[in-house]
């Protein structure tokens, strides 16, 4: 991309903090003032926040950049902050309200987990493993995988979790580039009432060469397993008679913590590594502010813990303040569309965090499956993942919210271990489709291609000028790689790879990823933008839009739309919908076509993956699929592809 991004969308929706926020959150504006005027103070501050072994005296050294090193003296184990130091005054507090797929429940108090995470990571030691060890955690959400994460940092052994949708395949690469020595999984796993056999494909990962010595098997399904004696190893059976405490690996603040796979929308994974005490300290001090978590809230992330957001925002961050969250095992259409407001009503969840993709099914499945619940209990939303587009952000904000949550958009990535750009739900004014401003000790900016700031009301590239405690320190066993990604493009500063835009109060919006960029007739459009605008006709429920090439324009905006409810698609619709977008953001803008279809290509944690319809729009061979969730709308949309209209 070269030139800067156009900004086109203009939005007036304002939504000021109530008195009620302003006067009881966490982060109040004396917070942000002082992050500004001495951000390593701040971040300092932070990090004392936790439980130390032996406390750091240096903040940042930066003296091999950018291999950035944070409170690199000090000593700690993740586990005391996030378990031991809450157990004196705190330890019969509910740390999870679980809730299977079939409607079973669990409720974990903080004494118990710590109990739990003890015993497994004696079971786990008791194998042999010990300090530096990789270990995968490949499982579905029950509450072992947060007792294996958790075992796993209490001894010392960076884990790598991989997502439990993921196939053998995705697995046995995984394993293969982390060096995992055990694998910690279950017999199944319940999905949409039927079993996904999880210790099958472990199995189907680990036959011919692999570095995996053990398996460790959770009972969930109780479904039949094929075993191999010596190698495979019954979760309850490992634990069974171990002692009840465990003394912790004392580590220094910048061992690895773990690995986690990027998500995978733009090609082929990496491997992300994260430290022990600047990864804590950037998850515990959002969690907290970003959050607004108070002793009586009861907190719900829907992500799964095979994405960062599980690992930083249902584990870490969570269990690090005391919060009380609700963890749900299923798919949210089990056993009927309700059962996200069911889980909301039944446990009083007061701060739902979810992502775009999920509110725009919702948008799509209908209003009045919220409307059949009590969501009273809430008092805040938050959103990850994608941009939200301002229509959607409507419709969780009145639908979900009651008209009176505020909605904190967060901005961060695999790469940046805790939330960069978001609002502070007492502090921010909110614009609906805009993530608002840095975090407090965050200094981000848009520059142009020459790294150029630019003006307000100006849109380019979105870079982080300095260093944060919960950065990626590399990429694992590939430190050429991480240099030349984020550091290359823009020397001396962290590049994501997100376009963004500032508007006129220098509030962030970000655009997606600068590789999908458009250029149409001299123009770099955005694919937000014009998704944004295509959403905002009340028939359509999401829309993706990628640059195909055209010999008149350079590139031509092809549009793929999924409707709400029963609305059909066809020919005047289709012409409706081009000059919606005509008016609302202008006539460049228009699709020149636009495919109907009943869901779009997205990875496993549920992101459109425009590649794969650049692919089919060019009709070229598709790119890297293993991250794909549904296959079989690829064909649908190629097929449709053939036959929409265009001028
Ligand atoms: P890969 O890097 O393998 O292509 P990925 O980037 O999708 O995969 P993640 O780290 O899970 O993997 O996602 C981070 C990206 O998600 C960001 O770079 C950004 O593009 C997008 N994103 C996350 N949150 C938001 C948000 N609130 N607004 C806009 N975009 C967001
Ligand atoms: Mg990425």
């Amino acid at each position: 991309m070269s030139g800067a991004i156009e900004n086109l969308f203009h939005e007036d929706r304002r939504f000021p903090p109530s008195d009620v926020m302003k006067n009881g959150a966490n982060a109040k504006e004396e917070l942000v003032a002082r992050a500004a005027a001495d951000p390593l103070a701040f971040w300092a501050g932070e990090a004392e926040k936790l439980a130390w072994r032996k406390p750091f005296t240096q903040v940042l050294d930066d003296s091999d950049a950018p291999f950035y090193r944070w409170f690199a003296d000090g000593t700690l184990n993740v586990t005391e902050s996030c378990l031991d130091r809450h157990l004196a005054e705190h330890g019969d507090r509910v740390a999870f309200h679980w809730e299977g797929e079939p409607g079973d429940t669990r409720e974990i108090s903080y004494r118990q987990l710590h109990l739990e995470v003890c015993q497994f990571a004696n079971g786990l030691r008791s194998l042999g493993i010990g300090k530096g060890d990789t270990v995968a955690i490949y499982m579905g959400m029950v509450p072992e995988i947060v007792v294996a994460m958790l075992a796993c940092a209490r001894i010392g052994a960076p884990h790598s979790v991989v997502f439990g949708g993921f196939s053998s395949d995705a697995l046995r690469e995984r394993n293969a580039d982390a060096n995992s020595k055990a694998v910690i999984t279950c017999d199944g796993a319940w999905r949409r009432g039927k079993v996904v056999p999880l210790k099958e494909n472990v199995d189907v990962a680990l036959e011919g060469e692999t570095t995996v010595e053990h398996v460790i098997v959770v009972r969930r399904t109780e479904n039949e397993v094929q075993w191999t004696d010596g190698r495979d190893h019954w979760f309850d059976e490992l634990v069974q008679g171990q002692p009840e405490t465990c003394e912790p690996e004392i580590m220094n603040a910048e061992d690895l913590l773990y690995i986690l796979y990027t998500s995978g929308s733009t090609g082929k994974p990496k491997g992300i590594a994260h430290s022990q005490g600047g990864y804590l300290t950037g998850v515990s001090s959002t969690f907290r502010n970003v959050f607004d978590i108070h002793d009586d809230d009861v907190y719900w992330c829907t992500a799964d813990c095979g994405w960062v957001t599980g690992h930083s925002y249902i584990v870490y961050g969570p269990l690090a303040n005391c919060a009380t969250s609700v963890i749900y095992e299923g798919s949210p259409d089990y056993p009927d569309q309700d059962r996200f407001w069911a889980l909301v009503a039944s446990h009083g969840v007061t701060i739902l965090y979810t992502a775009p993709t999920a509110i725009r099914t919702f948008m799509k499945w209908g209003d009045h499956l919220p409307a059949r619940h009590d969501l009273s209990s809430l008092r805040l939303l938050g959103s990850v993942g994608e941009p939200i587009n301002p229509e959607a952000w409507m419709w969780y904000h009145e639908h979900i919210g009651g008209g009176k949550c505020p909605i904190v958009d967060t901005w961060w990535q695999t790469e940046t271990g805790a939330i960069m750009i978001t609002p502070l739900p007492g502090v921010t004014t909110l614009k609906p489709g805009s993530a608002t401003r840095p975090y407090p000790g965050i200094d981000a900016s848009v520059v142009d291609e020459e790294g150029n700031e630019v003006a307000p009301g100006g849109g380019g590239f979105l870079v982080v000028n300095s260093p944060w405690p919960s950065m990626l320190r590399t990429i694992h066993g590939d430190p050429e790689r991480y240099r030349e990604v984020y550091w290359s493009r823009f020397p001396g500063r962290y590049f994501p790879g997100d376009g963004c835009k500032l508007d006129e109060e220098s509030y962030f919006w970000l655009l997606g990823r600068v590789d999908d960029v458009m250029l149409v007739s001299g123009h770099n459009l955005s694919t937000t933008e014009v998704e944004s605008a295509l959403v905002d006709h009340p028939a359509v429920a999401e829309a993706a839009v990628v640059g195909r090439s055209d010999p008149r324009t350079g590139q031509a905006i092809a549009a793929f739309v999924t409707l709400k409810g029963d609305r059909v698609g066809n020919e005047e619709l289709l012409q409706e919908l081009r000059s919606h977008v005509a008016t609302k953001i202008g006539p460049i803008a228009k699709p020149a076509s636009i495919v109907f279809t009943s869901d779009l290509p997205k990875t496993r944690s549920g992101k459109i993956m425009r590649r794969l319809l650049r692919d089919i729009s060019e009709k070229r061979q598709l790119g890297d699929v293993t991250t794909l969730a549904n296959s079989e709308i690829v064909e649908a949309i190629r097929d449709g592809a053939q036959t929409s209209k265009e001028d």
